[in-house]
């Protein structure tokens, strides 16, 4: 059954009404991407990615909820997430993926988590650990086929073969990662697929994975073992040349805290960037980059003009920035909106409807990603669905 409930997992407990922002956030919908997601894999496990605190909706809510629709296997990118994974899924798989950090064995032990070992010197440290223990750990091998950022080199990959401290762990898993997924057509998908085919066979028998939120849509591409999606299980669209397969999980809304009329010829906003052509009315809103609505969605220009910037939706009328967005404050012109419809107090859509993540962090001149990842701890947070 679908409940209804407000609950804050920073220290300080936001009400709805004195909260300048509202996040709602939806549970089912983030079980039901998962499941889309499942029925894509072409028969792979389907983990969930839940690093930055599941892209910023609280890894608290969303790894249970994702462990009632089947998940059982977590990533996370620092240990200090995957503590907090664990106290909510106690007998999930949960990796860590920005690698092994000197010194810090004990601790994946002591909460039975799982390292993705990406350099010889992480491997030697998690077999030396395994064998002060006697005792064979599981971990992930992460080789880079690309991007040139975190994992053993192809070559490196290739040799691991020969390399004794191999017999001191388990490998539970060999992995790499798309550069461009999301680029159907890319050539590097092709290039990083048998870069990591013939890694798989050189390495027999451990299971593999590969594909992203995007990878899982890519034609072609082998499911293999383990899929690890993130973004689209948040509402992204992992397919950006197509519609989305997914549904919105999160929506946000702001206050109205002034609504006021500006004369001609006047600027609004910090240094005057945004100049009201004509008598324009503007609605000021209580969210600011300081609740990790991005500054770069300022609207600079004259009002009437289409620029690439901030959107909202107002009464069901799409309303433009105008201005600087501030630390607190973001200055919209609701001049479009019939001047009954809308009072102080009233709430806006940042999020929701056509304003999707994808097209919040276009207009932000950033991905979506940026967007989930910063939602602010200001916010009242309202999770719809079912919650452990
Ligand atoms: C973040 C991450 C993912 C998830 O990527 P999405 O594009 O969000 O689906 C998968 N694998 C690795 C190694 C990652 O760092």
């Amino acid at each position: 059954m679908t409940q209804l409930t407000s609950q804050h997992d920073a220290a300080g407990a936001v009400p709805e009404n004195a909260a300048g922002g509202i996040l709602h956030i939806d549970l089912d919908a983030l079980a039901s991407n998962w499941r889309t997601l499942r029925d894509n894999a072409g028969g792979a496990e389907t983990a969930a990615v839940v690093k930055a605190n599941a892209y910023g909706i609280g890894i608290e809510q969303a790894v249970p909820a994702l462990g009632r629709a089947g998940c059982r296997t977590f990533f996370v990118a620092h240990l200090s997430e995957a503590i907090r994974a664990r106290a909510v899924a106690p007998d999930a798989t949960i990796y860590v993926l920005n690698g092994l950090f000197a010194g810090t064995g004990p601790t994946y032990a002591a909460h039975n988590l799982r390292p993705v070992l990406g350099s010889f010197e992480e491997i030697e440290e998690w077999a030396g650990f395994c064998r002060a223990e006697n005792r064979k750990r599981p971990a992930a091998i992460h080789v880079d086929t690309g991007m040139n950022r975190l994992g053993l080199t192809v070559p490196q990959g290739l040799a691991l073969r020969d390399r004794p401290e191999r017999e001191d762990f388990e490998t539970a898993l060999l992995m790499s990662h798309f550069v461009s997924a999301e680029e159907s057509d890319n050539p590097l998908n092709r290039q990083q697929i048998e870069a990591f085919e013939a890694l798989r066979s050189s390495l027999p028998g451990i299971p593999a994975s590969l594909p992203n939120s995007s990878g899982i849509f890519l034609n072609g591409k082998p499911p293999y073992d383990l899929v690890r999606p993130g973004y689209a299980l948040y509402g992204g669209n992992p397919t950006p040349d197509r519609a989305n397969p997914m549904k919105p999980v999160v929506g946000l809304e702001a206050r109205i805290v002034q609504l006021r009329w500006v004369e001609a010829d006047h600027t609004v906003g910090y240094n005057g960037r945004w100049l009201a052509v004509e008598k324009r009315r503007i609605a000021t809103l209580s969210v600011g980059y300081a609740d990790g609505y991005p500054r770069s969605s300022s609207a600079r220009g004259r009002s009437g003009e289409d620029l690439l910037a901030g959107m909202t939706l107002v009464a069901g009328h799409p309303c433009p920035f105008a201005g600087n967005v501030s630390m607190d404050l973001i200055t919209i012109d609701v001049t479009a909106v019939p001047e009954n419809r809308i009072k102080r107090g009233d709430t806006v859509t940042l999020i929701g409807g056509d304003l999707t993540i994808d097209e919040v962090g276009r207009r932000a001149g950033t991905i979506g990603y940026e967007i989930l990842t910063n939602l602010g701890a200001r916010y009242a947070r309202a999770y719809r669905g079912v919650q452990g």
